[in-house]
């Protein structure tokens, strides 16, 4: 997790955690991966839109996404190993078949790491056949080790993928975007947030109540005995961390969260916890380093401490236990699903295995899988167009920074010089990660797994005095995503989502600038969001701004935060208008963009009807089409208290603040999405 890089979408996935941050997202099957179109006819619909997906009895000033995605929405079942399903998962559908081509045709061929990573993922009997040895050792030491030894065993537990109490990782310096910094964060919840532990919900009270059901049945099947009363000290542990964790909300703010401070500040700061053996055994010596959230990490130190050393072992060994589920025997494979899968997301079915060993290869194995996938499924053609529509929403934005009426003339001369030094990264990245240092073998799965998380901390940990690695993506070509990150001053389309709905070189252009185009504006406008917006054209964090600017600013994104507020998605839960701002932000500032990208293209002459449908109306249909997507009730839950995306209905509603909707669509004084035009909200 990367505080400085943002994504279009979250994929709340059901890998460990340690595979999380560059895994391909699983998803759901499908009767058929889309077949290339045959003729000159695009993917969806007769212009690129799926208009029998739509619902025409809605108005669509009341809900626009109902009326451009109701009857989709009504006829699309969830598939049993998904906890949601829409546009990005059919796209990952068709990148999975395709990554399950090219792993398939090397598992034949016996002689690639990719192969062999796959292969022994694949080979389920072996995985039971070794029973727990695997992971025996790990577990060993963790039985016995003392609490001198604990923060060294720590910092293993961390190289090998494991889920420990400290988030750590290295990355650039906010402040000093030339050099990389140790930062160190709040960590360490087997659930998703500290809202699980410590809310009075009733739901989430039950689901604490399960999670402490499966801890206790994952020490009983590691053979471990008074299960039931060990599971319970591990959740009180975990309660003790959430209560001193910061909010998400806390969490996301660049300011606060940059706190440089000597290992001698850091150990006077947060007692009780032995730093500096920590950051040996991490191999991660720096003069300073960045703490996230002070008081979290003083908090968790203090914690740590006063808990007894048992307590300490067991929940290492659960995280360990948890987070190399898939790799060992199937009853605890199934324990871990039945609570991160179905109590978590909703799922009822697991993944079949192929799907999660195309999974794990082409995370531990990132860019081997890549190349070859780029050489086979991204035509260059797509790239010389998504460079076109980068450049033209680019352009727009700088035209919108122009007319500003609140921004002095002076800031806005550096926004712009901050949109020329846009490094826009598409397709594929320019320079491949190097695997001859990870051994993959042949029947191994877990140990396999164990190697690739620790080659991971490596590659990450050497980095430390090294020139940035700028030509590094955070995103594997075959995600259906994109993202934007604030150091590097940079904006990534990986090729899987350079598709239809998203892009399709046959469909109306007014289509593609709601989709693609949009989301293009998105990446873009994430550098002036709430956050993004904190880093200059060197893509260091720094007050750039007059402060005029800045209460200006302020307080139009205090509007659109309260718009967001107001939404309840499910009953009692309402989005998170702070948490999901910055998301919020790209979608208003990017979506505009396009649409005045778009309108440029059309040199002055009015867009064509279409199927009765004028250019700004399929415009906005295109952009509801991106995010047509259904949840299980669980899923949306968790989304809800922890992604800093908002539902995809409301990523739709945005629409409500421009005018050319209005125009479009003619909602009326009294519709559920109508504002005045002084209620709708524009910053950028
Ligand atoms: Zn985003």
């Amino acid at each position: 997790m990367r505080l400085s890089t943002v994504t279009l979408t979250s994929l709340i996935a059901l890998l460990p955690a340690a595979l999380l941050a560059q895994s391909v997202p699983p998803s759901p099957p499908t009767a058929a991966p889309a077949a290339p179109p045959a003729s000159d006819r695009p993917t969806y619909g007769t212009f690129g839109f799926d208009a029998a997906g739509m619902d025409r009895s809605v108005k669509p000033g009341d809900d626009f996404y109902a009326y451009a995605n109701g009857t989709w929405a009504k006829n699309t079942a969830i598939p049993a190993d998904e906890s949601n399903y829409g546009a990005f998962n059919v796209l990952q559908d068709l990148s999975r078949e395709r990554t399950r081509g090219i792993l398939d045709a090397a598992k034949s061929d016996g002689n690639s790491k990719i192969g062999r990573a796959y292969a022994a993922f694949l080979d389920t009997a072996a995985i039971e056949k070794a029973g727990l040895a695997p992971i025996q050792p790990w577990l060993a030491r963790i039985r016995k080790v003392d609490m001198a030894g604990y923060p060294a065993l720590l910092a293993e537990a961390d190289r090998n993928g494991v889920d420990i109490p400290f988030g750590f990782y290295v990355g650039q310096d906010d402040k000093n975007p030339d050099v990389y910094a140790v930062n160190l964060m709040q960590g360490g919840l087997g659930m998703p947030d500290r809202d699980y532990y410590l809310s009075t919900d009733a739901k989430l009270i039950q689901t604490k109540a399960a999670y402490q059901a499966h801890l206790a049945k994952l020490l009983t099947l590691a053979g471990e005995k008074d299960g039931e009363a060990r599971a319970a000290a591990v959740v009180a542990f975990e309660t003790g961390l959430a209560r001193a964790h910061w909010t998400r909300i806390d969490s996301r703010d660049a300011d606060k969260t940059y706190n440089k401070m000597t290992l001698a500040q850091l150990r006077q700061s947060a007692p009780g916890f032995d730093f500096a053996a920590f950051l040996n055994a991490e191999k991660a010596s720096a003069p300073s380093l960045i703490v996230a959230q002070p008081t979290a990490i003083a908090g968790t130190a203090k914690l740590i401490a006063a808990t007894p050393i048992g307590v300490l072992r067991d929940q290492l060994m659960l995280r360990s236990l948890d987070g190399f589920a898939a790799v060992l025997p199937q009853a605890i494979d199934a324990e871990s699903f039945a609570f991160n899968g179905t109590v978590l997301s909703g799922t009822p079915q697991q993944q079949e295995r192929w799907k999660r060993a195309v999974g794990f290869t082409s995370s531990a194995l990132t860019d081997e899988v890549s190349k070859v996938y780029v050489a086979r499924y991204f035509p260059p053609e797509t790239k010389a167009a998504a460079d076109t529509m980068v450049k033209n929403v680019l352009a727009a934005l700088g035209q919108r920074i122009q007319k500003l009426d609140w921004m002095a003339p002076a800031t806005k001369q550096k926004a712009l010089a901050k949109l020329a030094a846009f490094e826009p990264r598409i397709g594929y990245p320019d320079r491949w990660r190097d695997y001859a240092a990870l051994d993959v073998r042949s029947g191994d799965a877990f140990g396999n797994m164990l190697r690739a998380n620790q080659w991971r901390h490596d590659f990450e940990v050497t980095k430390l005095g090294k020139p940035i690695y700028r030509w590094e993506w955070g995103m594997a070509p075959m995600t259906v995503n994109a993202q934007a990150n604030f150091g590097l001053v940079a904006i990534t389309f990986p090729a899987a989502i350079l598709q239809p709905p998203f892009f399709d070189p046959k469909a109306d252009p007014a289509v593609n600038y709601g989709g693609i185009g949009a989301v293009i504006g998105h990446e873009i406008s994430h550098h002036f969001d709430d956050q993004g917006a904190k880093y200059d054209a060197r893509g260091r964090l720094t007050q750039w701004w007059t402060d005029g600017d800045v209460q200006k600013f302020k307080a139009l994104s205090e509007r659109l935060a309260r718009q967001y507020d107001a939404y309840e998605p499910l009953p009692g839960m309402h989005v998170k208008g702070e948490l999901t701002l910055g998301e919020n932000s790209a979608d208003l500032a990017g979506l505009a963009a396009a649409h005045d990208a778009w309108l440029a293209t059309l040199g002055g002459k009015p867009a064509p009807v279409i199927d009765g449908f004028s250019g700004d109306q399929r415009f906005y249909l295109g952009w509801a089409q991106v995010w047509r997507r259904n949840y299980r009730e669980a899923n949306l839950r968790q989304r809800l208290l922890t992604d800093p995306h908002a539902p995809s209905e409301q990523r739709s509603d945005i629409v409500r603040n421009m005018d050319p909707w209005y125009t479009a669509y003619k909602p009326q004084p009294g519709e559920k999405l109508y504002l005045a035009p002084d209620a709708r909200v524009r910053i950028w």
